[in-house]
């Protein structure tokens, strides 16, 4: 088969990795060359509330200072680095809308998420109106694999301004809280333990207004966990 990014010719009997667990290479969706460019963190030294990697296991910067502003219990757990070859996936496959490329991680991340047991719900960030219709699918659903979502948050409106991604870091921290639980959907959430998944953690400023939302809502403990950071 072809690498869903350079679509050269996978040729599986050829690699080592087929001989030692023929089963496991069937599933692969990428070259070896392609694989070598995305980094997985290293949690021996990442963050240990963002999942960042990092020298050390330090908390870093960026959630020091979420810790001053005094928020509730909230920490997120990532597998790759947002790195260059991450962001350039990200963009062909949210932004160029190919849909076939959710399939480079779709396997590894829902057996990360399925690491993360101990939680009552998996709940998919949603995206908004303008989004669906521009790109026509849920990235991070389509990230999940055969996990299935709890559709308890919704997006409030459209938003009017910029689209998310293409503000400046300043601007997405003062954006407002669009997120919020259907009336029937609180008793699903009340007294659970949810664990939220997106595809990056950029500020954490989305992840955290979701988790909030869930807090206010009743939820007994939000954790999130997403393909990069
Ligand atoms: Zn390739
Ligand atoms: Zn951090």
């Amino acid at each position: 088969m072809q690498c869903l990014i350079c679509h050269s010719m996978i040729r599986l009997s050829w690699t080592l990795s087929y001989l030692m667990m023929p089963q496991r290479s069937k599933t692969e969706t990428i070259c070896m060359a392609c694989q070598k460019t995305f980094h997985e963190i290293d949690e021996a030294s990442a963050c240990p509330k963002c999942g960042r990697q990092q020298e050390s296991q330090n908390v870093c910067k960026d959630c020091q200072k979420w810790q001053a502003n005094g928020s509730y219990y909230y920490i997120n757990h990532a597998l790759y680095q947002y790195d260059e070859a991450m962001k350039a996936y990200m963009h062909a496959y949210k932004f160029q809308g190919d849909y076939q490329l959710r399939h480079v991680f779709d396997t590894k991340f829902s057996q990360f998420i399925k690491k993360f047991a101990v939680f009552d719900l998996i709940v998919a960030l949603p995206i908004d109106k303008t989004t669906w219709t521009t790109r026509g699918f849920n990235q991070v659903l389509g990230l999940m694999g055969d996990l299935s979502n709890n559709e308890v948050l919704y997006m409030k409106r459209d938003r009017d301004e910029k689209r998310q991604s293409q503000k400046k870091r300043n601007e997405r921290l003062q954006t407002g809280n669009h997120f919020y639980v259907d009336v029937e959907c609180r008793q699903q959430i009340e007294n659970k333990k949810i664990l939220l998944i997106d595809d990056v953690y950029t500020t954490g400023r989305t992840l955290r207004h979701a988790a909030e939302t869930l807090y206010r809502q009743g939820s007994d403990r939000v954790e999130s966990v997403t393909l990069c950071r």
